[in-house]
């Protein structure tokens, strides 16, 4: 019989599953705390939890993250992790120290379907969906091994918010499009949101999409947390390009939905993710037409300077064409950061997760003239 990974359930979940061994549900609430909020791998520890229920748990359960392959550490403190997810796919994790909050960077997906031409993940093809316990599995990980580092007192850690945890952010902005594989994700959102798993406030956990419309309206239904749409274009024939699934949501379908959105939204308003490619979508009126575009839309702005990868057909704009770009849209009123490149130098950076996926799809041999999925 396989083992059932404990990874794979929310608390209602694993509260089902509980009362199908016989157990009352009371138990499967200690169970999920040692779990997520001790760390805990080993059923033996749990010592509040019966000594006949930890034998059967040992033997019909197990509690497994993806196993680390890889753990790199930036010059800016940045640290990334490959992690093997089976079948010769690896996907990324990335843990971006600063001075008030400590963000993790989830991935979602081995690969991505959706071709952003811009994006490594993309030009890699897609291979599968991450399971619950992958994606969970993540920030279970990140909490145990960050939080083994601090123990030790070789990690700077952050100053910030005093839960005594070093992830006090997740944002889903790592490989694949979250909204493309919602049900294991929204188990995974329920799970950090879970004041007996990890506690976070909606506001403090962020999703990423390219623009799902369905996919948006269901997740303000079921699990509405901080919304972040990667815009990257001010009309629809360049946003054709750049982003493909623009074709099927246009930008129309697309504001409209992140106006529905804002009813239930934790935040007051949307992040427009906008990423910068030297004389393609970062000219003075593109940026006046973005104005325009969003006028309706409560939002913020989040400009990335393109992160180059191996093959990339784009550029970064120098620093004074992204400054006048920013301050168009701050003049006319738009709260705007520009994103700092982080740990690039270990390829961490947005945009550049590669991992390693075996392309089903079989598209990267067009693409990108090698096939990447036949590296591992
Ligand atoms: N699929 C989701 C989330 C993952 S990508 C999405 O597209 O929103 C996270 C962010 O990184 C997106 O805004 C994406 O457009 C951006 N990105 C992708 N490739 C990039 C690159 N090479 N340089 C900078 N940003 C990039
Ligand atoms: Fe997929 Fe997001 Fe990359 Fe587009 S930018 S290919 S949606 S991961």
């Amino acid at each position: 019989m396989t083992p059932t990974n404990l990874l794979d359930f929310d608390l209602p979940q694993l509260t089902d599953w509980i009362q199908s061994l016989g157990e009352r549900p009371f138990r499967a609430r200690q169970i999920f705390r040692w779990i997520h909020r001790e760390g805990c791998d080993d059923f033996a520890a749990m010592s509040d939890v019966a000594k006949s229920l930890r034998a059967k748990l040992a033997e019909q359960a197990i509690i497994a993250a993806p196993r680390v392959l890889r753990d790199s550490v930036s010059r800016d403190g940045t640290r990334k992790w490959l992690l093997d997810v089976g079948g010769g796919n690896a996907v990324e994790t990335v843990f971006i120290p600063e001075r008030s909050r400590g963000t993790l960077c989830i991935s979602t997906q081995a690969g991505c379907a959706l071709e952003c031409a811009f994006c490594s993940t993309g030009k890699q093809g897609f291979n599968r969906n991450l399971s619950t316990a992958e994606i969970l599995g993540q920030l279970w990980l990140a909490n145990r091994l960050l939080g083994a580092a601090k123990a030790e007192g070789d990690w700077d850690t952050t100053e910030g918010p005093d839960n005594g945890r070093v992830v006090t952010n997740v944002v889903l902005m790592g490989m694949g499009e979250p909204l493309a594989n919602f049900e294991a994700v929204v188990h995974a959102l329920r799970v950090m949101l879970d004041d007996h798993g990890y506690g976070l406030s909606r506001r403090r956990v962020t999703v990423s999409t390219s623009g799902i419309v369905p996919a948006i309206d269901r997740l303000r239904e079921h699990c509405p947390v901080a919304l972040a749409v990667s815009l990257h274009a001010p009309n629809d024939a360049l946003r054709d390009r750049l982003v493909p699934i623009n074709r099927k949501y246009p930008l129309r379908e697309l504001l409209a939905a992140c106006q529905r959105y804002l009813e239930r939204a934790p935040r007051d308003f949307i992040t427009f993710e906008y990423v910068l490619l030297e004389g393609v979508n970062d000219a003075p009126e593109h940026a006046r037409e973005l104005v325009t575009l969003v006028r309706d839309v409560p939002c913020k702005f989040n400009l990335i300077p393109f992160n180059p990868f191996p093959g990339a057909p784009f550029a970064r704009p120098d620093e004074d064409r992204i400054r006048r770009f920013a301050s168009i849209l701050m003049e006319a009123g738009l709260v705007t950061t520009t994103r700092k490149t982080r740990g690039d130098d270990v390829a961490a950076a947005c945009g550049q997760l590669a991992g390693q996926v075996r392309d089903r799809t079989r598209r990267s041999r067009q693409t990108m003239g090698i096939d990447q999925g036949e590296m591992v």
